[in-house]
């Protein structure tokens, strides 16, 4: 059987409609990509001290949810995440599992002080999206300037980043592009 995205919108007022993602990101891994909504329980992963999200946490729910053995899911939230090594994370993947979780939360230009640009927060949240599906598909980071599998620390290194995988990395992945 082919592999199938499913895209989870877990909620909160951040999220673009995963709608109009979902075919960018079905070119960009040449896989069908569904889009459905699914509740995941924010609070177990809230630490009070860090008034972060857990991405941990939360993937280890995003995987405990029912699945077919040829999909990978990765669950779309607008909460700040971390995982306890560094400030932040924009998302999390286990590599060649079937799970990930990603957070539109530093996506967001307001959080930089600049006006709301729902066209530039879909791209970037696009770009995340196949970037931690990458990893999904037994994807590293990647050098190369434009790929989507290059690693960012800054919302500024997403921009300048394309949203397709490299010749290198797609071949890695072994994936219908
Ligand atoms: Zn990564
Ligand atoms: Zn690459």
């Amino acid at each position: 059987m082919p592999l199938k995205i499913r895209l989870l919108n877990a909620g909160g007022p951040g999220l673009p409609r995963l709608e109009a993602i979902a075919p960018v990101v079905s070119a960009a891994l040449g896989l069908p990509v569904e889009v459905e909504r699914i509740p995941l329980d924010l609070q177990r992963a809230y630490d009070r001290s860090r008034q972060q999200h857990n991405s941990t946490a939360l993937l280890e729910q995003v995987l405990a949810l029912a699945g077919a053995a040829d999909e990978k899911r990765i669950a779309v939230v607008d909460v700040d995440l971390f995982i306890p090594v560094l400030s932040f994370v924009f998302g999390e993947a286990q590599l060649s599992g079937p799970a990930a979780v990603v957070s539109t939360y530093r996506l967001s230009n307001p959080l930089y002080g600049i006006p709301r640009d729902d066209a530039a927060l879909a791209i970037r949240l696009a770009k995340e999206i196949i970037h931690e599906l990458g990893h999904t598909l037994g994807l590293y980071h990647c050098r190369q300037f434009e790929c989507v599998m290059r690693s960012s620390t800054y919302v500024e290194e997403i921009d300048v980043k394309g949203a397709a995988l490299c010749a290198g990395c797609r071949s890695m992945a072994r994936i219908g592009v």
